[in-house]
């Protein structure tokens, strides 16, 4: 794998003699599989002499993926002058973390409005794919990219690739959850402790290192990393090679140099195996795998991607904040989002709105009449809150320790925006942990023969009641369905074990059930990162053990299943599993009108 920097400056192109060898453009980096696989991190200024090398390489078509750790300036600035996405023929995958209430497509369109750039978006020649994204997991070609939220006034991605047996982490822009922990000492913990496991024992990690720990004093919610606490990620996480980024736009050249080798030279003194440069425009380097070492420990992950139609502001977010000032920082940002804002003005208040108001989302004043901290556990751990709702407390000081129940501190002093990104990051967390179903293929098709049968909407039936119940009989379990998938919603012809019309079809197993040849089972969806948040796993009626077979018409086209569940996990027998697929083909033979033993 070859990694090249086309851009390495943060906040602003800072060209001129000072910013010599360094450069002065802002972020960008290019990585290319053995396979040719091309990513581009970034789309900074550097992205210019970037395309423009890639247009003179003779290639064509150019294809790429673009991935955007977020929508700061320096960050797409490059992007409406990255030459290949002008050319017909060319073909991009561009990736960005989901805005709020616009999609990646929007969001980037917003600098390309004709107020700030001649061309709009519309007008790229070449053929674009948009992707939103939250955290997760996505291939793009032989890379395969994990998404962690990085600390940052903008919701921002960290992404961790790998490809060739090799694998790099990129996080810029980022600060440390810890302000100790900038400053190159104190212990790490919580959020801290999840972003070194993110890079954990990648071959090359490019990290945010804009200030020095003397700086940051100054710097407090800027969003930026110290060059000591990226040394000291590095370390933690076993990282093999260090390259610090994004440096300041006020820093020289010849001051980098120092600072590096004052660096380097610390961690020989120490022992450390740790490599460190500071990254150049135009350096190159060659990865070549090391043994053993660089590959994701930790266990499956949902997916990445997420519908560019997404919108996050359903679920209310409960504010328990008694202080007017620090109401007002947290509720005006998530207003602006479109989200509705319960509020408690004590403890008691928390439980009782944290039962019956079903929030996304709790933050809670460090001093709130009441215990605060206390409340977190009971809420918790008394089955109060009805999925695993995440609690951000604000406080004056940082915690000493991991407290029960809290899943992130906001500490004074941070900034609208700041509280606004973390905000956000929680609740896409919350919300989007479970995969929502792809659409076929030939999803009108399909639409057009499940419409045909005029089926949908219509009274209950003995002839499909009769093998729902012959079905939850077979395994044994408390439901059984007939769920035919509409456009927006799942509707059940018949529902053994259950008084259920229709349901969404974004969290609907059988939508996921209709994209298989085969019966889909999933033994324990608490075990299945494609369902374990699923609101019909951590909600009513609690599904764990889940077999879907598809209805498949004789077009072909799969218009709902035949299932049955469980509230307790299962490993159904191949005798029963055929049955299913036996009692799916009646259900077909009913819905097309045959007679039943008509071959
Ligand atoms: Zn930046
Ligand atoms: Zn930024």
């Amino acid at each position: 794998m070859r990694v090249r920097f086309w851009g390495t400056r943060g906040s602003i192109a800072t060209p001129g003699p000072t910013t010599l060898p360094y450069g002065g453009n802002t972020s960008c980096v290019e990585l290319r599989s053995a396979s040719g696989v091309r990513i581009i991190l970034d789309c900074g200024t550097g992205a210019m002499p970037l395309g423009d090398a890639l247009m003179q390489s003779g290639e064509k078509p150019l294809r790429g993926h673009l991935l955007i750790s977020h929508s700061h300036w320096d960050h797409i600035q490059g992007l409406p002058f990255f030459a290949p996405l002008f050319v017909p023929g060319n073909e991009w995958d561009i990736y960005a973390p989901h805005g709020f209430l616009q999609s990646v497509r929007e969001t980037l369109a917003g600098q390309m409005q004709h107020m700030y750039f001649p061309v709009d978006l519309a007008q790229l020649g070449a053929r674009i794919h948009y992707h939103d994204l939250t955290e997760g997991v996505f291939t793009a070609g032989d890379f395969t990219i994990r998404t962690r939220y990085l600390n940052h006034p903008a919701l921002t991605l960290g992404y961790r690739l790998e490809a060739d047996g090799l694998s790099v982490a990129y996080c810029c822009d980022h600060e440390p959850h810890s302000r100790s922990l900038a400053t190159g000492f104190g212990e790490f913990a919580e959020q801290d402790l999840e972003h070194v496991a993110f890079v954990a024992d990648v071959d090359l990690l490019i990290h945010d290192a804009q200030y020095r720990a003397a700086e940051y004093p100054n710097k407090v919610g800027w969003g930026h990393s110290t060059l000591e606490y990226a040394v000291a990620v590095a370390q933690r996480a076993s990282v093999h090679s260090l390259v610090v980024t994004h440096h300041d736009p006020h820093r020289r050249d010849d001051e980098l140099d120092l600072d590096v080798a004052v660096t380097e030279a610390s961690l020989r003194a120490d022992g450390s195996a740790l490599t460190i440069i500071a990254a150049a425009e135009g350096q190159e380097l060659e990865l070549s795998p090391r043994q053993s070492l660089g590959r994701w420990q930790q266990s499956a992950t949902a997916s990445a991607e997420i519908a560019s139609a997404t919108r996050l502001n359903a679920q209310p977010v409960l504010l328990g904040v008694a202080d007017a000032r620090l109401f007002e920082r947290l509720c005006d940002p998530l207003r602006a989002d479109g989200i509705t804002v319960v509020r408690a003005l004590n403890t008691a208040a928390v439980m009782e709105l944290a039962g019956s108001g079903a929030p996304g989302l709790i933050v809670l004043e460090r001093d709130l009449p009441g215990d605060s901290l206390a409340v977190c556990n009971s809420l918790r751990n008394g089955a109060v809150l009805a999925a695993d709702v995440p609690i951000i407390v604000a406080s004056a000081e940082e915690p000493r320790g991991a407290v029960d129940g809290v899943n992130d501190w906001l500490i004074e002093p941070f900034s609208s925006t700041y509280a606004r990104a973390r905000m956000r990051a929680w609740l896409m967390r919350s919300v989007c942990r479970w995969a929502q179903p792809r659409t076929p293929s030939n999803e009108r098709e399909r639409l057009a023969a499940l419409h045909a049968l005029q089926v949908l909407d219509t009274a209950p039936e003995a002839r499909f009641d009769r093998l729902t119940r012959i079905a939850a009989a077979a395994f044994g379990v408390p439901i059984a369905l007939i769920t035919l998938v509409d456009q927006d919603r799942q509707w059940f012809k018949s529902a053994c074990g259950g008084v259920l019309i229709e349901s969404p079809r974004d969290m609907s197993f059988c939508a996921h059930a209709i994209l298989e040849d085969q019966v889909l089972i999933v033994p324990d969806a608490l075990r299945d990162d494609r369902f374990a948040d699923n609101p019909a796993v951590t909600g009513e009626p609690r599904v764990r053990f889940y077999a879907g077979c598809p209805l498949k018409l004789d077009g072909g086209a799969a218009i709902g299943t035949l299932c049955v569940a469980d509230t307790r996990p299962r490993e159904p027998g191949l005798a029963q599993v055929t049955l299913l697929e036996d009692l799916a083909q009646m259900v077909v033979n009913e819905l097309q009108g045959r007679l039943p033993f008509q071959p």
